[in-house]
């Protein structure tokens, strides 16, 4: 018996590392038990093969979580220290999927910074919503993973820790990875198909070492994102310039929607909170409301 690492998942196939560095296969005991990516686990090797088994998963220090169909958290990843969201020209920035992202990291307490990547591709000046997030605290970069613009100062918000890297399909994610490491990911055939558990050998999501000494995570599933919460309350949580206009509202239990005396409103009337930020606020409300009915 040892400890591992989960660092690539497919299906209920694993790729994990053992803490001597090497690298191995590994099936899991019982259906109850869902390792994810970033996983610290305990290995058991199973005799006659050069496979493992993982008995059973670490408490986590952090999750990244969506809703599934049924609106229960789906766990994405695991034990993560920083949240890198990526918006790009084309596809056109979302900056309310941004938000989600953005809203994850502070409710699973970890630093989030906000790329804004192909910027070869703009003429004149990046958009002003990065100045919102930069204002707040967020670190933000521009980069082009084309032209290798930038990316230095995307290499140094990733050193030394782990993160994951997330944001809508096509702005760019897996070209930033391969410029930091300076090769082509393989996404594919990491896990063999020794269990016939389809003929896909796609890795679900894969965790990455990086030159800087960091590693990061690439999961499929953030493409899409929103943010598993038990309770549209936690959503205010999610928003670091809410939560902080939150105290000064006249009830304690302010909702920042109708009630009277609410500073948060103030201070999207007068500027200090973005207009677009409160939207994506009450949107993420709405939405939690929706998955979890008749409890808010
Ligand atoms: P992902 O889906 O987020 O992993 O995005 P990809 O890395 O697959 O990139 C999507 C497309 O955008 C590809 O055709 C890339 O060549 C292109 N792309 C990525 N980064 C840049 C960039 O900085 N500038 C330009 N012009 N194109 C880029
Ligand atoms: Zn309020």
């Amino acid at each position: 018996m040892q400890h591992a690492t989960v660092i690539a998942t497919f299906s209920r196939r694993m790729r994990v590392r053992l803490d001597d560095r090497t690298e191995a296969e590994a099936g899991i005991k019982g259906k109850r038990l869902k390792p994810v990516c970033g996983d610290r686990v305990v290995v058991e090797s199973l005799p006659d093969e050069t496979d493992w088994l993982i008995t059973a998963v670490d408490v986590r220090r952090n999750e990244l979580t969506r809703p599934n169909a049924r609106g229960q958290a789906e766990v994405l990843a695991s034990n993560i220290d920083y949240l890198l969201a990526v918006a790009a020209p084309e596809p056109r920035a979302d900056w309310f999927i941004i938000d989600r992202y953005l809203c994850a990291a502070e409710l699973m307490d970890v630093d989030a910074g906000v790329i804004f990547n192909k910027v070869d591709l703009v003429d004149g000046a990046p958009p002003a919503e990065l100045d919102v997030y930069r204002r707040m605290g967020y670190d933000v970069v521009t980069c082009s993973a084309e032209t290798g613009m930038g990316m230095d100062a995307v290499a140094k918000l990733l050193a030394a820790r782990r993160s994951i890297i997330v944001g809508q399909s096509g702005v760019g994610k897996s070209s930033i990875i391969n410029r930091l490491i300076g090769e082509d990911v393989q996404r594919t055939s990491e896990i063999s198909d020794k269990w016939g558990e389809g003929r896909h050998t796609t890795v679900n999501s894969v965790m990455i070492d990086l030159p800087g000494g960091g590693a990061i995570i690439d999961s499929p599933g953030v493409r899409d994102y929103a943010p598993a919460l038990d309770s549209a309350v936690l959503a205010a949580q999610g928003f670091r310039e809410i939560r902080a206009a939150a105290d000064e509202c006249r009830f304690t239990n302010c909702r920042h929607l109708r009630e009277p005396g609410c500073a948060v409103k103030d201070r999207v009337e007068t500027g200090g909170i973005s207009p677009r930020r409160y939207e994506s606020y009450k949107r993420i409300v709405n939405l939690t409301r929706q998955l979890t009915e008749g409890r808010y």
